[in-house]
């Protein structure tokens, strides 16, 4: 009797919870995951930029990140919000706004220190993915960058889940073979939850030496390209290799706002503008369903 009850309470409290997320969630119109099949291919240094990239669209305080890599949270370093904490006030917990007017939230807003290590399994880190969601005060966004750990583990299957209504992900690879196959298991996981592939972003796309001018494939070439032509997927370009993209996330600052003229941040730049391609044919599409379900609406009643 004892556990039955439990068992009804652990379920009332999920359903209050997963209502809690879905009115935090309305109040937000864009939401894009950035996932990679990889560990180190550059998905924060893209996802950081990509917020900084919209928040100049006069979106002040208007784009918000979730750090949702539990045990390896990189986003407040390359943000320049190393060592913030999370304020909690009666309303909830009050999000960490950067310099350049980004709100985020990440797991190391909540260690003790930078040393200090989080050892979940995966019910805990789930848990604490859904309080991100549900407990944070996101207020009214424009757009929300889910930065999520590397493979298809807990951590992004929970995001995928509490958000149904995701616009879409941004897959981050390198062009090495190597990558490549762990970029076919990003893909087939999205396909499976129904997530839209927004693309396929190559990221450390050869480097130009800065003394002679020379192009050098570092990691190989093309990979990206060619693993989204072969699954049927959009591409969205090439980010080159620039030591310039790593001092400036080292530093905090995102190297599209900071560096406007590398080639790096002119490739960025396109990028952003075929994600806004999708975002627009994203939104043409939903008004014309709702025309249609209008007309057939109309057309019922007409034949009535
Ligand atoms: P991930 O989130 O995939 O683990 P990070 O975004 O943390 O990867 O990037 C790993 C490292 O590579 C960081 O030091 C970052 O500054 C650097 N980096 C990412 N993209 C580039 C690039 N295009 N050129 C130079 N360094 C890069």
């Amino acid at each position: 009797m004892k556990l039955m009850t439990q068992k009804k309470s652990f379920e009332n409290q999920q359903k209050e919870q997963q209502r809690c997320i879905q009115a935090t969630m309305l109040r937000i119109k864009h939401k894009i995951a950035v996932i990679s099949g990889k560990g180190g291919v550059g998905k924060s240094t893209v996802t950081v930029n990509l917020a900084a990239a919209f928040v100049t669209h006069g979106l002040h305080g208007k784009v918000g990140i979730l750090d949702a890599d539990i045990t390896g949270p990189c986003v407040p370093k390359i943000l320049g919000l190393k060592g913030e904490r999370l304020q909690g006030g009666p309303a909830g917990i009050e999000l960490a706004l950067s310099p350049y007017g980004i709100k985020a939230t990440s797991m190391a807003f909540l260690l003790p220190s930078d040393e200090s290590p989080v050892i979940w399994r995966g019910p805990l880190k789930m848990k604490a993915i859904q309080q991100f969601l549900s407990d944070i005060l996101w207020g009214d966004l424009e757009f929300l960058f889910i930065d999520l750990p590397p493979g298809t583990g807990d951590e992004p299957l929970s995001i995928m889940q509490l958000l149904p209504e995701m616009d879409g992900v941004v897959i981050i690879t390198i062009p090495s073979e190597v990558s490549q196959e762990v970029v076919k298991k990003a893909v087939s996981f999205s396909r499976k939850l129904n997530v839209p592939i927004i693309g396929i972003v190559e990221n450390m796309s050869g480097f130009v030496c800065p003394e002679c001018g020379a192009e050098y494939d570092i990691f190989g070439s093309g990979g990206g390209q060619k693993i989204a032509e072969d699954l049927g997927v959009p591409f969205l370009g090439k980010i080159p290799i620039d030591p310039q993209v790593c001092e400036d996330s080292d530093r905090g600052t995102p190297f599209v706002l900071e560096h406007q003229d590398l080639k790096s941040t002119k490739a960025f730049m396109e990028i952003v503008e075929k994600i806004e391609g999708f975002l627009k044919n994203e939104t043409r599409n939903k008004i014309d369903d709702s025309s249609n379900n209008d007309r057939s609406l109309h057309t019922t009643e007409e034949e009535k």
